[in-house]
């Protein structure tokens, strides 16, 4: 007969494909970047705002445009079941933070600049930097008009790049015109394309009538040629588009910003006018779009909202995670506590709780030894781990040190030094030893 304890054995559950969990080994690199992205915000006066993960699908089925491949095909949307409310996990920050704008009346008092910060979804290939659940950072600036917030918000970009210690990251700009600029462009385009119909793929042909301006974002290698010689959008911009256009270009070269003006792009958005831009690397193959973003005039009407300029960016945290691993700029591991704490059961335990309570009460990061099995484990295995936790000094508390009122302090990182100290005094002589060590 089989056991039947073993004929049941329990399947383990895995993760959803394309989203990912943060490891503990990754988590002090994604503190990392968030503290530098906040001191960013700070820096040019931004301020945050958090949208929740859930919003009516309608929300981006208006502010990211019906034509584009993430309302299309990438969002994950469902009906909430107890009152058939049609739902979505947000695939972007713009839309949601536009809706809460409007709803909370947040450009009442006049403009604002926000950031956003969060995990998005989106229904994609999972592969290297493209993923179904991924993070980004964005800033919007709104009710903002001149090409001066064009230039701060893209300066604000480089900033970033450097201080991250990313080197490379190169900067693509275009201008997308206005409405009725795009208009006669879309006309010569539609023409020219259904001249050469033919050589469109079944993406394109689709598009042709939806929205033809993306059809120049295709990255299908046999179109490529097709699209070189399309008529260019910049060709058909007005004088006061043109103007915007160099303000922004005059600014970011007072800045010793360099950029390269690359007509082909449009970004994948519906919403954008005038400037648009991307942040690239070589450095992650495909997925080497690491920021894009632009002017989206008519978004803040479009969701309902009183007319009001506006423009921003968002950035795919895994991506510059990932380029400053490839690049080298990640910084060193830091060490998980600055003390560990060692006993051997009994009153030594009790003493050496106090003793680790008043140690973080003195801003000092401590680990307790805590025996996995609930046994005493020896001192010598107890050192090892206080050695792996990369802790700077041990606070040893035995049976023999306790009946003196004593701890032994060693020094784990440099001299390897021990000494005894009274338990009344161990917070001091640990903040001794680290003031010592860091003079
Ligand atoms: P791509 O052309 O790579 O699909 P996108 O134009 O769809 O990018 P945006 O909507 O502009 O991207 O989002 C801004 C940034 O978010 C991108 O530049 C990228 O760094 C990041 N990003 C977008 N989609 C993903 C994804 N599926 N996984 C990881 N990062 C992403
Ligand atoms: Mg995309």
């Amino acid at each position: 007969m089989t056991d039947p304890t073993k004929a049941q054995k329990i399947q383990k559950i895995n993760g959803v494909r394309g989203m990912n969990d943060l490891l503990p080994a990754d988590a002090a690199q994604w503190a990392h970047l968030e503290h530098v992205l906040r001191d960013l915000t700070r820096a040019y006066g931004y301020e945050y705002l958090r949208t929740p993960i859930v919003e009516a699908t309608a929300v981006f089925q208006r502010g990211i445009g019906e034509v584009t491949d993430i309302v299309e095909k990438e969002m994950y949307s469902f009906e909430d079941r107890l009152n058939g409310e049609q739902l979505t996990l947000r695939p972007e920050g713009t839309a949601a933070l536009v809706r809460s704008v409007i709803e909370n009346n947040l450009l009442y008092e006049g403009p604002k600049r926000l950031w956003y910060t969060g995990p998005m979804f989106r229904h994609e290939r999972p592969q290297r930097g493209r993923y179904r659940q991924f993070h980004q950072f964005g800033i919007e600036a709104l009710g903002f008009a001149g090409p001066d917030i064009d230039a701060e918000i893209i300066l604000m970009g480089q900033r970033l790049w450097d201080d991250l210690g990313l080197k490379g990251v190169r900067l693509e700009i275009n201008s997308l015109g206005q409405a009725k600029e795009r208009a006669e462009h879309r006309t010569a385009l539609v023409a020219y394309f259904e001249k050469h119909k033919a050589q469109l793929d079944e993406d394109s042909q689709r598009r042709l009538f939806t929205n033809p301006l993306r059809i120049l974002d295709s990255k299908n290698p046999a179109m490529q040629d097709l699209i070189e010689t399309a008529p260019k959008l910049l060709d058909f911009l007005g004088q006061e588009s043109l103007q915007h256009f160099e303000a922004v270009q005059a600014l970011l070269k007072a800045n010793n910003i360099p950029c390269r003006i690359n007509p082909r792009l449009v970004r994948g958005l519906d919403y954008y006018n005038l400037t648009v831009f991307e942040w690239i690397t070589d450095e992650l193959g495909a997925q080497g779009t690491i920021a894009g973003g632009g002017r989206y005039d008519p978004l803040i009407e479009r969701m309902g909202g009183k007319s009001a300029p506006a423009c921003g960016w968002a950035m795919g945290m895994e991506r510059v995670l990932e380029l400053m691993k490839v690049s080298g700029s990640l910084p060193e591991a830091q060490a998980q506590c600055d003390v560990f704490v060692l006993h051997q059961g009994g009153e030594t335990l009790t003493t050496a709780l106090i003793i680790a309570e008043r140690l973080r009460s003195a801003g000092i990061d401590t680990i307790m030894f805590c025996p996995p099995d609930g046994q005493l484990a020896s001192f010598k295995s107890q050192m090892k781990k206080a050695d792996a936790s990369g802790a700077a000094y041990a606070v040893i508390i035995g049976p023999d040190e306790l009946v003196k009122n004593e701890a032994q302090l060693k020094d784990l990182r440099t001299s390897g030094e021990q000494k005894a100290v009274a338990l009344n005094n161990v917070v001091e002589a640990v903040i001794d030893a680290i003031v010592g060590a860091t003079e």
